[in-house]
């Protein structure tokens, strides 16, 4: 089958199964067999060039060697080591990422998925906070687990996030995206965003108010990037009503934005990293929560334990120490040369009428589309959810470019496109 035969694929980016009740892509996407670097291919032996990373988390590319090689060494040692006992893989491992994490986050919490990591990041703030709310933006992905989608704030699980909110003692507020805040320069959408985020905290009443959990550069909801200053202002807020600060890096981390993690350009140092994804470039289910040094005491003294059987499975560790290797030695300077080329070319389609903006960092650029009546963006920010549209041009898109031979991502809301090749892309690919 050619990809021309293929249906439409929906513009949500969920992960195609046969099982129910995950959803799927539709039901004739491709069946990937095989991947090498940034190509991926299928049961039929058509290649595609794979710029979604499956889901943005092979950071490393399909198939690399020493990531291959490092999860058999440990496999074939010993597979698996409970957390009550040490292992060298998960000590490796935990010592690696403290080294390269911003600042004293030295302390080293291991679960199993991104949803499961921001779940114990809320249960460390609670917590140490001794207060039960945690703020999160209005067009966040923080996970699809019963806390995590609480949390998240994308329009397109709004119902969700309404059914489990009694529960959750989460709150939202607007993240700094130009559509939200009638801003004339970057400095005053920081300035209106940061103002509306201290009218949340205290309405809230920032007694009640453990943390606030932010991705740096929001993920499939768009690849916003913050206008300059706005985290320094958030820090701001946090440490003058006392609120931990914690970064979801799920997505944004292991290289994806340029640096190890995505928050290190803005200069401000979280309380709380969270991770998963790229950490182990997808070659085994890992994520994780880096603490800073004092929380992490404090979480010890108090013995709080949020452990799950598979957090910290030695062989996923030994592929995050080998994942890590691989971005050291090649990828990080990769993506540094290679992103203004992306950029640019990325750039570029804004001149075309459908489009109302390119955004993003790094290797993690969303295209967004515009109405074609009006040329405005589909999503109403304050209305928190998307227009109604049977126009939405993301899945006609997405399937032009898979007939090109191209495979990208679909945001949430589902009005843009997310591009976000593995960090081993060169020119010629982009
Ligand atoms: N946080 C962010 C920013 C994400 O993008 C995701 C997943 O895409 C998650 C958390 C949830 O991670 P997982 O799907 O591994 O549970």
């Amino acid at each position: 089958m050619t990809g021309s035969e293929r249906p439409a694929t929906p513009a949500g980016e969920t992960p195609a199964s046969g099982s129910l009740p995950h959803w799927s892509d539709g039901d004739d996407v491709p069946t990937i067999t095989r991947g090498e670097g940034v190509r991926v291919s299928d049961d039929e032996g058509t290649q595609f060039l794979d710029f979604a990373s499956q889901l943005y988390c092979v950071n490393a590319g399909h198939s690399e060697e020493t990531i291959v090689e490092a999860m058999t060494e440990q496999a074939r040692r010993i597979p698996y080591v409970s957390s009550s006992k040490h292992n060298d893989a998960r000590t490796e491992l935990a010592a690696r990422l403290a080294d390269v994490a911003p600042g004293d986050l030295s302390g080293v919490y291991f679960a199993v998925s991104g949803s499961e990591a921001n779940e114990a990041a809320v249960q460390f703030a609670r917590a140490e906070q001794d207060a039960p709310k945690v703020l999160t933006r209005w067009r966040s992905y923080h996970g699809a687990t019963y806390g995590a989608a609480a949390l998240t704030g994308d329009p397109e699980t709004r119902a969700t996030v309404e059914r489990y909110a009694a529960t959750s003692g989460s709150g939202k507020f607007l993240p700094p995206i130009p559509a939200a805040f009638d801003a004339e320069s970057p400095e005053e959408l920081t300035e209106k965003a940061a103002d509306h985020l201290e009218f949340v905290i205290r309405n809230e009443g920032p007694d009640s108010v453990a943390a606030l959990l932010m991705e740096p550069v929001g993920g499939t909801s768009g690849a916003f990037p913050a206008p300059p200053g706005y985290f320094e202002r958030v820090r701001d807020l946090c440490d003058e009503y006392d609120v931990l600060l914690i970064s979801d890096e799920v997505i944004t981390g292991f290289g994806r934005c340029g640096d190890w993690f995505g928050i290190e350009a803005e200069g401000v140092q979280p309380d709380m990293i969270t991770f998963a994804k790229g950490v182990t470039s997808a070659y085994a289910p890992l994520a994780g929560v880096l603490v800073r040094d004092s929380l992490g005491a404090s979480l010890r003294e108090e013995g709080i334990d949020v452990g799950q059987t598979f957090g910290g499975h030695p062989v996923a560790c030994a592929a995050g120490v080998a994942a890590m290797d691989v971005y050291e030695d090649r990828l990080l300077d990769n993506v540094e040369s290679v992103a203004p080329t992306l950029e640019s070319e990325l750039r570029a389609l804004n001149a075309h009428e459908a489009v109302s903006e390119v955004r993003g960092r790094g290797f993690l650029w969303a295209v967004e589309f515009a109405e074609p009546e009006t040329g405005d963006p589909y999503v109403d920010p304050w209305a928190g959810e998307g227009n109604e549209t049977d126009d939405n041009p993301v899945a006609a898109v997405k399937e032009a470019a898979m007939d090109a031979g191209v495979l990208v991502g679909g945001g949430r809301p589902g009005f843009q496109l997310i591009v976000a090749p593995p960090l081993c892309a060169d020119e010629s690919d982009v």
